[in-house]
């Protein structure tokens, strides 16, 4: 076979991206698709990411990605803006597709990322990192004394207004029912705190404010009534999937869908296949936890390959 790549690395995020870094630098000529659309990852869609160490004043989330790109290049990764559309992890060489290509590889690390659970509105996406988040631990600390408004009624959704209460004003969650999906003691824990009140039987219908958010709509599903409440932030926690349609039937998943690893290490369940990232941590979901597994995924590899040589 004429081309078999050491290492393909399926993901640009974090993850996708320090997996390049370590694997180009171990002279391993990592090869990396990108995805079509959102090469770099979440981190492209916000502003500024003040809790990735090494930036004191913080950067914009698309330069944070810009750098670890070059930074990957600049060791020799070879980067491409494509999607991988099939693969077939258990051949020998592994095979990798695009819709136009297809590529070989010793070791492949998966680094898909996942996505947050969007409402579908115009205004969210325009005005996402300017007032609309996903992440109370990335953004709660840029609201300090405002209005906050959360949207959900899950367990995530609990401990995002709980979190959010240290720094907002008051924290309205706006859920579509009118009762919690959340367990008991989450709900216990958001009841008993007086900065959390509950709109329910809502549901946000639009996100207004040119610049920044200033208010949102809510309609009310019993009775269609509409009305506007002020807010400063709309932190949306209706849930999250992982990227793994790509990979179901292949590699072992757990019962939401995230690749299953054989903690500590990145090893998934099919020989020489690694996993780092959003795509298998439901409980951080942070930059610099997804970067930190791929570079765990990246010597992972290294090793793997070192023994299977
Ligand atoms: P991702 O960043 O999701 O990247 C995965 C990439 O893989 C994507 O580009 C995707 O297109 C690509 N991909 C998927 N499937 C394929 C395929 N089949 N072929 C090719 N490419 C593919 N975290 C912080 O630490 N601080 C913050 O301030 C912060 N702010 C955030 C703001 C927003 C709006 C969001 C959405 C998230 C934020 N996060 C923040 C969380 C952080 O972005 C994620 O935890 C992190 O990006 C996960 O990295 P990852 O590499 O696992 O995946």
């Amino acid at each position: 076979m004429s081309d078999v790549r050491n290492v393909i690395i399926i993901g640009s995020g974090p993850a996708g991206y320090t997996a390049a870094v370590y694997s180009a630098r171990a002279e391993l000529k990592p090869l990396v698709f990108e995805g079509s659309v959102t090469a770099g990852g979440a981190l492209m869609n916000t502003t500024d990411v003040e809790n990735f160490p090494g930036f004191p004043d913080g950067i914009m989330g698309p330069d944070l990605m810009d750098n670890m790109r070059k930074q990957a290049e600049r060791f020799g990764a070879e980067l491409i803006a494509d999607d991988v559309v099939e693969v077939d992890l258990r051949a020998n060489p592994k095979v990798i597709k695009t819709h136009t290509d297809t590529y070989y590889a010793k070791s492949v690390i998966l680094a898909m990322g996942s996505r947050y659970r969007e409402l579908g509105l115009d205004s969210e996406k325009r005005l996402s990192g300017h007032g609309v988040s996903w992440c109370a631990t990335c953004d709660g600390f840029f609201f300090r004394n405002k209005d906050i408004v959360v949207v959900g009624g899950g367990d995530t959704a609990m401990e995002e207004a709980n979190f959010l209460t240290r720094f907002g004003r008051m924290v309205t969650v706006v859920h579509r029912r009118d009762t919690l999906r959340a367990s008991k003691i989450m709900q216990d824990r958001a009841f008993a705190n007086d900065k959390i009140r509950f709109v329910w039987d809502s549901e946000v219908s639009d996100v207004i404010g040119d610049a920044k958010v200033e208010a949102v709509k809510l309609r009310n599903v019993k009775s269609g009534e509409e009305s506007e409440l002020a807010t400063d932030a709309l932190f949306i926690a209706i849930g999250h999937e992982p990227r793994t349609e790509l990979v179901k039937g292949q590699i072992d998943l757990d019962e939401n869908g995230y690749i299953k690893v054989a903690h500590p290490s990145t090893a998934t369940n099919i020989e020489g296949v690694f996993a780092a990232g959003d795509v298998v941590d439901h409980t951080y979901r942070q930059a610099i936890t997804a970067a930190g597994t791929g570079c765990a995924a990246s010597l992972d590899s290294e090793r793997w390959l070192a023994n299977n040589e």
